[in-house]
């Protein structure tokens, strides 16, 4: 049985799940939006952590995931994963909002964790149609579960009602 995923409104710096994901940027410095309440509400723990692996392995390319401590939240990591900036829709944006999607929830098993809270990846600063979006975000973590053995908790942790109605909605279609 797959477990059901979830929506809800919060702030996801104060989710609590073994995991929570950032839409971070491909310098993994910290910028705006959730990254930047992430950055402030887990301390200089979190940027340390990326530091250290951009000097390992360079910037984390959109589509990609990387993981740290969580720093002072009460999550165990943060997942950083750098979402598609929307380009009008024919550069790729799906695919890679949906590698998003999927390599972050990969990092995920492979560290153990039971439970992973999603942000609406890309549709802030990043511009990506928000009903677009939470069709990729839905589908993409639907597929993963129904291919993986694990048993994981989702949730779709939405800043706004409208990115809170769009993936209901895709939740429930
Ligand atoms: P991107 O650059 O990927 O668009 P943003 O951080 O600008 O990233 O926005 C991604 C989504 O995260 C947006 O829907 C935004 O409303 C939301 N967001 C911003 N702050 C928070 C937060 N503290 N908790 C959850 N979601 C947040």
């Amino acid at each position: 049985m797959i477990k059901p995923m979830q929506a809800t409104k919060a702030d996801i710096t104060k989710f609590e799940a073994d995991a929570i994901v950032n839409a971070a940027n491909t310098s993994l410095i910290g910028g705006g939006g959730v990254d930047g309440a992430i950055h402030r509400a887990g301390g200089p723990e979190i940027l340390e952590g990326c530091r250290k692996i951009v000097a390992r392995q360079g910037s984390c390319k959109t589509g990609e995931a990387v993981i740290t401590t969580a720093g002072k939240l009460s999550a165990k990591f943060v997942i950083h994963t750098v979402g598609p900036v929307w380009n009008g829709g024919h550069k790729k944006e799906p695919e890679k909002l949906a590698n998003c999607y999927r390599n972050s929830l990969k990092l995920a098993v492979e560290n153990g964790c039971g439970s992973v809270a999603f942000p609406n990846i890309s549709t802030g600063i990043y511009g990506y149609p928000k009903d677009e979006a939470a069709k990729v975000a839905v589908q993409t973590v639907r597929d993963f579960l129904k291919e993986s053995d694990r048993e994981i908790d989702v949730t779709f942790v939405c800043f706004d009602d409208e990115n809170l109605k769009l993936i209901e909605a895709q939740l429930n279609a």
